[in-house]
């Protein structure tokens, strides 16, 4: 959707300025930075940095103590509290016919006593809704809101033995929540809503969905998930139409009642275009399986890429995250505090979510207070203005779609893209927390210079989905002098998937395509030398390739960095020797194009490191971005083990973050305990003119050594427990 204002600003621009002209020019001029300090105009959530959440149960009204949590909010000193209010089931005498009051409720409002009781500390309210299920009554007079089975019969809900799962494009959605929504707009005016499981809960073919998409397509629905059957890319794109206008009516329903309420859907609407609340909650409740502890700063940096200045907040759980759904277990407070402080540093608010407003394990409550109340205490370093990251990796909803191989995914919940372009991106990520290269993401919908320009370098991951648009701006961003680092298959596809006869990037790779081979085994590479991609593997003859291989035909006869030994048997034993000690085939391309430099990789070295973690691959794709910046980072960290880190810019300062994560559960959780770490020295790049007026250590209070170094502060950092933040004070 490109609905442009007068000044060629978009509705979602327009937004993230509020009304004033004044603000409107300096982001015309300053892009990114427009911001710097100055929230004022924007919407009220722009100024609320501490969230929290109660999930109400059935049973809760009679048996719960809402001292309790309002004694708790005013030690967490949270801005804004997320309550449950309606949809499936409510907390307040509704007079919405159909709306399942709860259990317990009685003559009660819960919803009511809660909000005043916030209301008088000063704290805004976030109204919960969930509508994916219904209950029997309501079924009873409306079978036709029930989801329904490929067969045609209404789906039970898969837990809840006596309701209903809705459909997401029929009455339930569409008449009976804007009545909900309205009522409760108009009993308790919140400053917006928050709507869980809002899209409803996968394909439905009711008769409703076959007709509707019937009529908009002239197809039927989709019985496959393969994104290149063309029902299934109609249906992609139909439902993202579908939830754009439940959206908008939604938001606009309370909009009338309340002119500057809200209504943010979880996770967002994740497009660029259609940013058209204040606020995003990222419900990313807790580490399950094997998720390393900085996943909680990507999913902060994945939607700061679209959202940019708006505020998004990390919505995390005091219980333990797990597909078994122990829902009123409670984490132990050193996973709670990692997993909350990994998303700090990049650029999260913080929201904590209790499920059940009764309290039967308080173990959880003062680790919450720990991390909010240092929050509070240094609230002034954490209104960030601008991060200072010279790289950003390109984040890319529509390679998870179109080219993951028919991994099912819905539209509207881009940040979970497809597990094979994951798997690449989660790679390549690792590998610049590991080399401590302070990084951000770009969102590929807008490649446009005022949103990528302010970085050096861009990684494109097996970006493979890229339309003729998106090449032709990443051509002239490296034109200009930027530069890239690609891998695997990038460009290969169109932005719907469709493969090109050769890359869309072949001009900037300097090689054709040719073929793709999946799951090579036992192939090596060669390191040549000297050159700065091999930099460190010296002593290295051989190191292992990747497991995807992509055949090209070079543009030149340059002399390649690393050349492929070509896969040879495993076994029997006496068989396994190469056929080929040493080839020429280039499996890296580094080379000089406009003004910028390009690195490409034809294979999935990001996904293979993801898989084995080879130091020897780290070296490589550490390297790659190096020598494509070709500049010193902002923010260089030395000292033993693996950090997340970020260089921040507030109004009257600047910060470093720096996350230990050398704990044995790094990369599964729980933390059982916090491991400090250190000795560090941090160096921090000063902006020109800036003149600094104190130097401290957030975590520690301590006041630190300080040395100067040309335009850079060095800082020595002793021991880091969790999460140490270097602020520097500027005069
Ligand atoms: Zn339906």
């Amino acid at each position: 959707m490109e609905d442009h204002g007068f000044d060629g600003t978009t509705r979602r621009e327009a937004l993230l300025l509020g009304a004033g002209a004044l603000a409107a020019t300096q982001f015309a001029t300053q892009n990114a930075f427009a911001l710097t300090g100055d929230m004022a105009g924007l919407p009220w959530a722009n100024n609320a940095m501490r969230w929290a959440q109660v999930a109400f149960t059935e049973e809760d009204p009679p048996r719960y103590d809402p001292q309790f949590w309002f004694d708790l909010f005013k030690r967490t000193h949270v801005e804004a509290v997320c309550l449950s209010a309606g949809g499936c089931i409510c907390f307040y005498p509704s007079k919405v016919p159909l709306h399942y009051r709860a259990r317990d409720l009685g003559n009660r409002d819960m919803l009511g006593e809660m909000i005043k009781g916030c209301r008088a500390q000063g704290i805004s309210i976030i109204a919960r809704v969930d509508p994916h299920a219904m209950s029997e009554e309501a079924f009873a007079a409306h079978p036709e809101w029930a989801a329904c089975t490929e067969d045609g019969k209404p789906r039970r809900h898969w837990a809840a033995a006596d309701m209903y799962v809705t459909c997401q494009n029929g009455g339930f959605m569409f008449d009976f929540m804007p009545a909900v929504l309205k009522e409760i707009t108009d009993n308790y005016q919140p400053e917006g809503f928050f709507g869980n499981r809002w899209a409803g809960s996968g394909m439905c073919y009711c008769q409703t969905c076959r007709t509707k998409f019937r009529a908009t397509t002239g197809l039927e629905l989709p019985m496959t998930n393969d994104p290149q059957d063309p029902r299934r890319k109609a249906y992609i794109q139909w439902n993202a139409d579908m939830r754009w206008k439940q959206f908008t009516l939604w938001n606009d329903t309370v909009k009338a009642s309340k002119a500057d309420c809200f209504f943010s859907p979880n996770g967002g609407l994740n497009d660029p275009e259609k940013v058209m609340h204040p606020l995003v909650a990222v419900d990313r409740q807790g580490r399950a399986g094997t998720t390393p502890v900085w996943m909680m700063g990507k999913y902060a940096k994945q939607v700061r890429a679209y959202m940019q200045n708006l505020p998004i907040c990390g919505l995390f759980n005091v219980g333990v995250e797990d597909e078994n759904r122990w829902k009123d277990s409670v984490q132990v407070g050193p996973e709670l505090e990692a997993w909350a402080h990994s998303g700090i540093a990049q650029g999260f608010r913080p929201w904590y979510c209790k499920f059940n407003a009764r309290i039967f394990d308080a173990r959880w409550v003062a680790p919450v207070e720990k991390i909010f109340q240092w929050h509070y205490k240094h609230d002034k370093y954490m209104r960030n203005t601008a991060n200072l990251a010279r790289v950003a990796m390109v984040n890319s909803t529509q390679s998870g779609i179109f080219t993951a191989g028919g991994t099912a995914f819905t539209a509207g919940d881009g940040v979970r893209a497809a597990q094979r372009v994951t798997d690449s991106v989660n790679g390549y990520y690792q590998a610049l927390v590991e080399a401590r290269i302070p990084f951000e993401m770009a969102d590929d919908r807008q490649l446009e210079p005022r949103h990528i320009a302010r970085y050096r370098v861009l990684v494109l991951a097996d970006v493979a989905a890229m339309s003729d648009k998106q090449c032709q701006q990443i051509r002239d961003y490296v034109k200009a002098g930027g530069r890239i680092v690609a891998t695997g298959e990038t460009s290969l596809y169109d932005e719907i998937g469709r493969r090109r006869a050769n890359f869309g990037l072949s001009d900037l790779f300097g090689c054709d395509y040719v073929k793709t081979e999946s799951g090579v085994k036992n192939s090596y590479l060669t390191p040549r030398h000297p050159h700065p991609l091999t930099r460190g593997l010296e002593d290295a003859p051989r190191i292992i390739a990747a497991t995807q291989q992509l055949t090209v035909k070079p543009h030149d006869a340059a002399k390649p960095p690393l050349t492929l030994v070509p896969s040879y048997p495993d076994l029997p034993m006496e068989r396994v020797f190469a056929a080929q000690e040493e080839t020429d085939i280039p499996m890296a391309y580094c080379r000089d194009f406009g003004k910028g430099r390009v690195v490409y990789f034809p294979m999935d070295l990001d996904r293979t490191f993801w898989d084995v973690l080879a130091p020897d691959h780290l070296v490589l794709l550490a390297n790659a971005v190096a020598w494509a910046a070709d500049e010193t980072p902002p923010l260089l960290v030395t000292g033993p083990g693996i950090l997340d880190i970020a260089y921040w810019r507030q109004k009257g300062s600047l910060t470093a973050h720096l996350v230990n994560m050398n704990n044995p559960m790094m990369m599964k959780g729980p933390y059982r305990e916090i491991m400090p770490a250190g000795p560090y020295t941090v160096s921090l790049a000063i902006p020109a003119g800036a003149k600094i007026a104190a130097v401290k250590l957030l975590e520690s209070g301590a006041t630190p050594k300080t040395s100067r170094d040309g335009d850079r502060l060095v800082v020595e950092v002793p021991r880091i427990a969790l999460h140490e933040i270097v602020a520097v004070d500027l005069a």
